[in-house]
């Protein structure tokens, strides 16, 4: 199983993948987890992208495909794998396409998240990421509250509100998703691998998902 998850920040990508992950066992890759892990230790990929990230701008292009380019050959993405957060622009939807030509892979699926753009803003507002880099669950204050306040439930580390979840930050983001990546809803319906889910509440979305998954 190869898919991608197409959807705003907010829309669910990371909690459907992990729910994905263990139904189907198959990978998720996930490119702003990937991001997040490299600021964190300060590699040069980090120094490279930590800027952008921080403003909430998308990172060139360039940067993301390397990345994705290495992840790909891993042997963990030979039962399959998850694009949470990639591709997010055309150039880079296409050069996802030279790659897995190259590399004799076709994709099954790309499912696009729907979700109204308020009920977005509130989500992430109400967001809390644990901040240790190898875990980086995700919980939501009124949704999805961690057991004990401020404090992850699966490795005990500290929960933060990340730097580009502000609403100012929110809105800068939901604008590069409609400018940048809704335009690959048209560019995956010409290549016939489009569906929509709704994801208004959870539970629905997953088995929305798992039912395009299923055929
Ligand atoms: P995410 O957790 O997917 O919302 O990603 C967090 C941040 O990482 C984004 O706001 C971008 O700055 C950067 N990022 C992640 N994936 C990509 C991508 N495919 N292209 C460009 N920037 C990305």
């Amino acid at each position: 199983m190869r898919l991608i998850l197409l959807g705003a920040p907010g829309s669910g990508k990371g909690t459907i993948s992990a729910d994905l992950v263990e139904s189907y066992k198959i990978v998720q890759i996930s490119t702003g987890d990937i991001l997040r892990n490299a600021v964190a230790s300060g590699t040069e990929l980090g120094l490279k992208a930590s800027d952008y990230m921080k403003r909430g701008d998308l990172v060139p292009d360039d940067v993301i495909i390397g990345i994705i380019k290495d992840r790909l050959k891993e042997q963990d993405c030979a039962n399959g794998f998850i694009l949470d957060g990639f591709p997010r622009t055309l150039a880079q939807a296409e050069a996802l396409k030279k790659m897995l030509a190259d590399m004799a892979i076709t994709l099954d699926s790309v499912i696009e998240l729907q979700v109204p753009e308020e009920m977005i803003v509130d989500r992430i507002a109400n967001r809390r990421t644990c901040s240790n880099t190898s875990c980086q669950a995700v919980y939501n204050v009124k949704s999805k509250p961690s057991k004990i306040e401020g404090i992850c439930d699966i490795c005990g580390g500290k929960l933060i509100q990340r730097e580009d979840e502000t609403r100012e930050k929110v809105e800068r983001r939901l604008k590069d998703y409609r400018d940048k990546t809704s335009p690959l809803i048209e560019y995956y319906k010409n290549e016939g691998l489009h569906s929509a889910v709704e994801n208004l509440d959870i539970a629905k979305a997953i088995a929305g998902v798992k039912k395009v998954l299923n055929g």
